[in-house]
C-alpha cells in the first residue's frame, strides 16, 4: 500500500473516532435526561414548600391537641372534686360547675379548630403524594434514559477500542515522518480536513480544482512525497 494511502486510511479512522464521540455527546438521550432532571428540581422545590406548610399546620394541631389533653385532665380532675363527699359549700359545687361548663365550650372550640386544620391539611397531603407519585414516575424515567446512555457509551467505547487497535497496526506500517506531519495537522487544524484525495485535478477537502500548474508539479512528485493543495493546505492522497 502506498505511504499516503495509509495515511489517508489513519486519517478516516481519526474521522470515524470524531464521530464516534460526537454521537455520544450528542444523544437525544442526553437532552431528555437534562429535561427530567429539572423537573425533578422543580417536583423537590415544591415538595419543599408543601413540606413546610404541612409542618406548620401539624405543629398548630399538635399544639391544639396537648390543649385538649390539658383541658380534659382539668375536667376529671374537677369531676372527682365535685363528686368529692368533702364539697365545703353549694357555692363551691357552681363555681366548679361553672368552670367545667367554661371548660368544655373551650374544648369545643379547639376541637373545632382541630377538625379545620385536618381539613386545611387533606388537600396539602394528597397534593404531596401526587408530587410523590411525579418524582418516582420521573426518576424511573431517568433510570431508563440512563440506561440507554450507558448502552450506547459501551457500545462507543468498544467501537472506539477497535478503531484504535486498527489505527495503531495502520501507524505501524506508516511512514513515521508523514505520520507526525499530519498529527501536528491535525492538532492545529481543530476539526477541519488536514487531509484531501485528489479525485482527477479536485481536492476532496476543498472541492476546489488544483491549478494546472501546481497539479503538473503534484504528477511529478514521487509517490510516498507529501504534496499539499494550494487552495486549502490539505495533504493530498493520490
Ligand atoms: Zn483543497
Amino acid at each position: 500500500m502506498n505511504q499516503l494511502e495509509v495515511l489517508a486510511q489513519i486519517g478516516d479512522l481519526d474521522i470515524r473516532l470524531d464521530q464516534i464521540s460526537h454521537h455520544v455527546t450528542n444523544l437525544p438521550e442526553r437532552e431528555i435526561r437534562a429535561g427530567i432532571e429539572a423537573e425533578l428540581g422543580v417536583l423537590a422545590s415544591e415538595a419543599r414548600v408543601l413540606d413546610g406548610q404541612i409542618a406548620d399546620l401539624e405543629r398548630q394541631q399538635r399544639r391544639h391537641e396537648d390543649e385538649v389533653a390539658r383541658i380534659e385532665a382539668k375536667r376529671a380532675h374537677n369531676s372527682e372534686r365535685l363528686y368529692d363527699s368533702h364539697l365545703t359549700s353549694p357555692k363551691e359545687a357552681e363555681a366548679l360547675t361553672a368552670e367545667a361548663d367554661a371548660l368544655g365550650r373551650h374544648q369545643t372550640e379547639i376541637e373545632d379548630q382541630i377538625l379545620e386544620l385536618m381539613e386545611e391539611l387533606e388537600p396539602l397531603h394528597e397534593a404531596r403524594a401526587n408530587l410523590g407519585q411525579r418524582s418516582s414516575a420521573a426518576t424511573e424515567r431517568m433510570a431508563a434514559v440512563d440506561a440507554v446512555i450507558g448502552t450506547a457509551e459501551s457500545e462507543a467505547g468498544k467501537e472506539r477500542d477497535e478503531v484504535l487497535d486498527q489505527r495503531a497496526a495502520l501507524v505501524i506500517s506508516a511512514d513515521p515522518a508523514h505520520v507526525s506531519v499530519y498529527e501536528e495537522r491535525r492538532a492545529a487544524a481543530r476539526g477541519a480536513a488536514v487531509l484531501g484525495r485528489l479525485i482527477g485535478t479536485t481536492c476532496s477537502a476543498c472541492h476546489l480544482e488544483v491549478p494546472s500548474v501546481d497539479y503538473e508539479h503534484i504528477t511529478q512528485l514521487a509517490p510516498d512525497e507529501l504534496a499539499e493543495c494550494p487552495q486549502c493546505g490539505a495533504l493530498l492522497v493520490r
